[in-house]
């Protein structure tokens, strides 16, 4: 075919770039900080001593710091000993019931998503031979969690913007921000100014179809926007209305992500090919969600038809959902602690906002049947 699709160029990226850490597993951070603390503690208490023994009448002073050093090893022996397993303990029992809470979810929304089929002709799986990737594998890959440090996620709008292109990115700052329930912040728009080539390697080109321009998004990612990444951003997310291509082989892409720079760049260019103005919008959030779920270390999904399926042309897209299967859900509300409940209800707040009725209809179904009692 001699097209490019995204999703290709975008996987292939994160399985080579992305370490499992890129922002930080806030758990073993916390470890970390614990044997830091400690560690200065003692070092404090046993530069002491010497400086008091030497001063006069110290005789019991000096008797005062050992017995308050030993006091102190012996709390650092034992003290933590005896609590520590107990405090474990509970945040093992909470992580534990959270879990056991989201599996048990993942059975209460399954009726409202398709199995994934066999693929059509050109579609994504039938040209990809994926693992794809449950919930329980999702956690065994130890994946990118935000921190309290690194949860926001920014939107730049590069470019200039007709006032539809412009409502259309405000409304998947909305979405992203429901949708992942982190805090999304709108940057001003910038121009896309293109700097020369380097290195022999152009930053820009014509497209052959159309004459317009298309820009390299290496260039993007690294030039652009890992330069002006905020210190607390779990991703920067940037729109632009130029076309994109990721090297000279391949002639377009929709967009392209570095998890490793926590960087990410989607072109609202091919968005509305043959379609009306709300498909144009619903595709602009399925992408727009799909991509900062490969942020979150979420590949794609190949058990039911799902927003994180991989998708090798739009009418592709066009035939996947707007939400994000059972168990690709699951790891939505692990990654932001969210209840799921309370996520539905506010995606079908979104939905209905924004003139998508039957979606939101179908976020208050799923809404209701979470909040369901158990079986017991
Ligand atoms: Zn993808
Ligand atoms: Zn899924």
């Amino acid at each position: 075919m001699g097209i490019a699709n995204r999703s290709q160029n975008i996987s292939q990226n994160q399985d080579r770039s992305a370490p499992a850490h890129v922002y930080g597993n806030g758990n073993a951070n916390n470890r970390k900080e614990l044997g830091r603390m400690v560690h200065m503690k003692l070092s404090l208490v046993l530069t002491n001593p010497d400086a008091v023994a030497k001063s006069p009448g110290s005789d019991y002073l000096r008797h005062l710091v050992w017995a308050l050093l030993i006091a102190i090893i012996s709390w650092g022996c034992s003290t933590p000993a005896s609590n520590r397993p107990a405090s474990n303990m509970t945040a093992a029992r909470e992580a534990k019931k959270e879990r056991a809470e989201l599996r048990s979810n993942i059975k209460k929304i399954e009726p409202f998503f398709k199995p994934m089929g066999k693929p059509q002709s050109n579609d994504w799986l039938e040209t990809h031979n994926e693992p794809g990737q449950t919930f329980e594998e999702y956690l065994d890959a130890d994946p990118v969690k935000p921190t309290k440090e690194r949860q926001k996620i920014y939107v730049l709008p590069l470019g200039t913007f007709s006032s539809k292109q412009q409502k259309i990115v405000d409304q998947t700052a909305e979405y992203l921000d429901v949708f992942y329930d982190l805090p999304v912040e709108k940057l001003p728009a910038r121009p896309l100014v293109v700097g020369p080539s380097k290195n022999g390697i152009q930053n820009q080109r014509q497209s052959k179809l159309n004459r317009a321009r298309q820009v390299r998004t290496g260039y993007i990612l690294d030039d652009v926007l890992k330069p002006i990444l905020p210190a607390d951003a779990a991703a920067l997310i940037a729109f632009t209305v130029d076309d994109l291509y990721p090297n000279e082989t391949l002639s377009y892409v929709f967009g392209q992500a570095s998890l490793e720079n926590r960087v990410g760049v989607w072109s609202l260019a091919r968005m509305d090919d043959n379609t009306d103005d709300h498909n144009f919008l619903i595709r602009t959030l399925k992408i727009a969600a799909h991509e900062t779920g490969h942020m979150f270390s979420m590949r794609h999904c190949k058990k039911y038809e799902c927003l994180m399926s991989g998708t090798n042309h739009l009418q592709e897209t066009d035939r996947r959902p707007i939400d994000a299967c059972p168990e690709c859900t699951a790891k939505i509300c692990w990654l932001s602690e969210v209840d799921q409940a309370e996520r539905y209800k506010k995606l079908a707040n979104f939905s209905r906002k924004n003139g998508l009725p039957k979606e939101a209809d179908e976020f208050t179904r799923k809404a209701n049947a979470i909040a369901r009692n158990p079986e017991h």
